[in-house]
């Protein structure tokens, strides 16, 4: 039996119990998440939310892509959400490889080039990713400036959230 049979059968027994079938569409605590895909990072349960709570947007390295900005605009102005929040997480798949290499590999493997992605978004520092997936939704001309967009770094060995500042400006070199 493939995995997704074995989903399906899960599903199966989880709408024999279902009883959720009245919840509004926007979220009740009024809270959207940017988070990676990470299978150690159990969104719902690290955060306390509860089916309907909050909207949760996903992909390698929770990146504030063209794509995850379209849903938090929607997330907001359609269905009533006033909190973003930004988690990325330590051992991130994304660390392990650079743009160009990937491309190559790919590229090689298949024998094609293909138009898209561009770009895979692969980073070398998780708190910096993190202050610029924050700084790039904060600047985004939809994003109204009184909605908090924080930044979080979790740790799948101890299921902890840190939160990351943002970085101090650095002084002001002066040149010799
Ligand atoms: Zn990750």
């Amino acid at each position: 039996m493939s995995v997704t049979d074995e989903v399906l059968q899960a599903n199966e027994q989880y709408a024999a119990k279902f009883n959720q079938g009245g919840l509004p569409m926007p979220p009740a605590r009024k809270l959207a998440v940017l988070a990676c895909m990470d299978a150690r990072l159990s969104v719902d349960q690290v955060l306390g939310l509860k089916t309907g709570d909050a909207h949760v947007i996903r992909n390698a390295g929770g990146v504030a892509t063209e794509d995850a900005l379209r849903s938090l605009i929607i997330s907001h102005h359609l269905l009533g959400t006033e909190e973003f929040i930004v988690i990325n997480h330590t051992d991130c798949g994304m660390l392990t490889f650079e743009d160009s290499e990937l491309l190559n590999r790919l590229e090689e493997q298949t024998g094609s080039a293909a138009v898209a992605p561009v770009h895979f978004h692969a980073f070398k520092d998780v708190a910096g990713n993190v202050r610029r997936q924050v700084a790039r939704i904060k600047a985004h001309p939809f994003v109204p400036k009184h909605i908090p967009v924080r930044g979080f770094i979790y740790d799948v060995k101890t299921g902890k959230l840190q939160e990351v500042g943002e970085e101090r400006p650095r002084a002001v070199q002066k040149s010799a």
